[in-house]
């Protein structure tokens, strides 16, 4: 008799104990998902996970280094559950080709800076499709139009260098257009065009 009491009061022990558990354990994945809501954003349309806080989107292979890296103050328990959250979101775009950009005539993306200093490429293909190239340098539009268009700067040498490489005579770019852009990683990362503010 004195076992079976025994053995009864170790089994609501360990049963309280288990509900106890579990309910540490959801209660600590839901202040983790909390934090993943605070953090981040999936912008479904581009197929991209903004965090709010870097103002810039995150690969999803980097998510991991970028939480050790920029978020130091998260728990691992926090780190887990951001990673395994992000595993489960199949619209994200695992890589380059899959993100879809806005067109220029769309409105700058929320959570992301937007520059108003782009210089994008004028140049129109001979089935009439334009380049619409932008980035936000004179030297990386130099180089595209050197490259891609077989440009040529027919500026003279001498004077201030900057202002000969944005104000070419023959430039086949125009300036100040809003520009925005995604990731600022390799391959991943270039600027688009967005409508500027009216
Ligand atoms: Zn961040
Ligand atoms: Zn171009």
């Amino acid at each position: 008799m004195q076992a079976h009491q025994f053995s009864y009061k170790a089994v609501c022990q360990y049963k309280f104990f288990r509900s106890l558990k579990s309910f540490v354990c959801i209660f600590k994945l839901y202040f983790s998902m909390d934090e993943f809501h605070r953090l981040f954003e999936v912008d479904s349309r581009s197929r991209i996970l903004i965090c709010t806080s870097c103002q810039y989107a995150v690969v999803p292979a980097h998510l991991s280094k970028h939480l050790r890296t920029h978020h130091k103050r998260l728990t691992l328990q926090q780190r887990r559950a951001i990673i395994s959250a992000v595993d489960e979101i199949s619209i994200l775009a695992r890589v380059p080709s899959d993100v879809v950009y806005p067109s220029p005539n769309d409105p700058p993306v929320a959570n992301l800076p937007v520059y108003f200093d782009g210089l994008k490429c004028s140049s129109i293909d001979s089935r009439g499709v334009p380049c619409s190239y932008i980035c936000r340098t004179p030297r990386g539009i130099r180089e595209h139009c050197e490259q891609k268009h077989s440009w040529v700067n027919s500026q003279k040498r001498g004077g201030d260098a900057r202002s000969k490489q944005v104000h070419a005579r023959n430039k086949i770019w125009t300036e100040n257009h809003a520009c925005q852009r995604f990731f600022r990683v390799g391959v991943w990362q270039h600027y688009f065009e967005v409508a500027g503010k009216t």
